[in-house]
């Protein structure tokens, strides 16, 4: 490991005027102290934010919660209001990582996590992500895992998180504080596409800190599914996942959230999907169709096009089992 400053500031207006391209934040430390570890990140000063005062989930004033940056990834699971009003994303956070992950996991730290591509993480081979220009083994090499949507030529790594997954679907917001002042984000427009800059995730500034996740009053609690399909029963990342929620209106479907994980850079959601399956009934060949769109551009690479396979069936089998009222964890 290299050697960094440390500091812990005592408020968010002190972290971000710490803070510069040469530094980051550091939460639960579950993915940063690991990147350090393997010399793929190498930052000069290390900004810990465990002491800042970002713990809490608040009730909004038009029925939604607002949710502290350091509440961490088992709390927010278990929180009843989120067990009750949002099971999509207790279910998610549930699907990852392991029980002592999680304790330490931060919601903020999770919409930050980077690639589990195992190029990024060879220091000893190219990597456009972690060094811009370099290349990308990845394309021509072992891409099992990588992306069948999205990528570019530079880059066809996936981001990894399931929370994230089931925040796009809910269309949570981001707080975000940096030194020119306070801003939100919708989160479809947070992490990024690679294209031509795969190097950068998001859509944060050097000195933006991630204060808050804000959820709308939508919780789609009576017909949503998280499904997440990988390697192993637990302890594994998504191959494919899926967040469907529905919102029905007596036997027709009023309104549809359906995002794909595992796929692509960023949480895979298209609109015109969701807008296609609004009045229709629920039943297996409406969830297909609806699958054969979301999928239709998906341009898979030498070893994964079995993800497209798998994510039809992963999408039919999650709207599907939203439609029915979901499953229990
Ligand atoms: C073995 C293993 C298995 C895992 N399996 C899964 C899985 O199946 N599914 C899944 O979704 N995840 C999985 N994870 C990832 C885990 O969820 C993340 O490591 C965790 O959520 C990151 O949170 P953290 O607080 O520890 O972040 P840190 O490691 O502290 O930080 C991560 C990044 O976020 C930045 N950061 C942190 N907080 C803020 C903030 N408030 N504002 C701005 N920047 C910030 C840091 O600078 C850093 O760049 C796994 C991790 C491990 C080690």
């Amino acid at each position: 490991m290299n050697p960094f400053q440390y500091s812990k500031p005592d408020s968010v207006q002190n972290a971000v005027h710490l803070a510069g391209p040469a530094s980051r934040f550091i939460a639960g430390g579950t993915n940063l102290l690991d990147l350090m570890k393997e010399n793929v990140t190498r930052p000069e000063h290390l900004i810990d934010i465990t002491g800042l005062p970002l713990r809490e989930v608040t009730e909004t004033a038009d029925g939604g919660l607002l949710i502290g940056a350091l509440v961490s990834n088992a709390d927010l699971a278990w929180h009843p209001l989120i067990e009750q009003r949002y099971p999509l994303l207790s279910q998610a956070i549930l699907a990852g990582a392991s029980p002592q992950l999680r304790n330490m996991a931060s919601t903020g730290g999770n919409l930050l996590q980077r690639t589990r591509c195992y190029y990024f993480y060879d220091a000893n081979v190219p990597c456009n992500k972690r060094e811009p220009g370099s290349g990308c083994p990845a394309r021509e090499g072992l891409n099992r895992i990588h992306a069948i949507l999205g990528a570019s030529a530079q880059c066809v790594a996936t981001h990894p998180s399931d929370m994230c997954v089931a925040l796009a679907a809910l269309e949570a917001v981001v707080h975000v504080q940096g030194r020119g002042g306070a801003r939100t984000i919708a989160f479809a427009d947070f992490h990024r596409l690679p294209g031509e800059t795969p190097e950068r995730d998001n859509q944060l500034a050097d000195d933006e800190l991630i204060t808050a996740i804000e959820l709308p009053a939508a919780g789609f609690a009576n017909h949503s599914h998280y499904l997440k399909v990988r390697d192993r029963a637990s302890y594994a990342f998504a191959l494919v996942s899926v967040a469907a929620a529905l919102d029905m209106n007596g036997p027709v479907i009023r309104q549809a959230r359906l995002v794909l994980g595992g796929v692509a850079h960023k949480p895979w959601r298209d609109q015109g999907v969701e807008d296609w399956l609004v009045g229709k009934a629920p039943s297996r060949e409406t969830f297909s169709a609806a699958a054969d769109a979301l999928l239709q551009d998906a341009k898979p690479l030498e070893h994964n096009a079995f993800k497209v396979k798998l994510a039809h069936r992963a999408i039919v089998r999650a709207l599907g089992d939203a439609a029915q009222g979901g499953q229990t964890r």
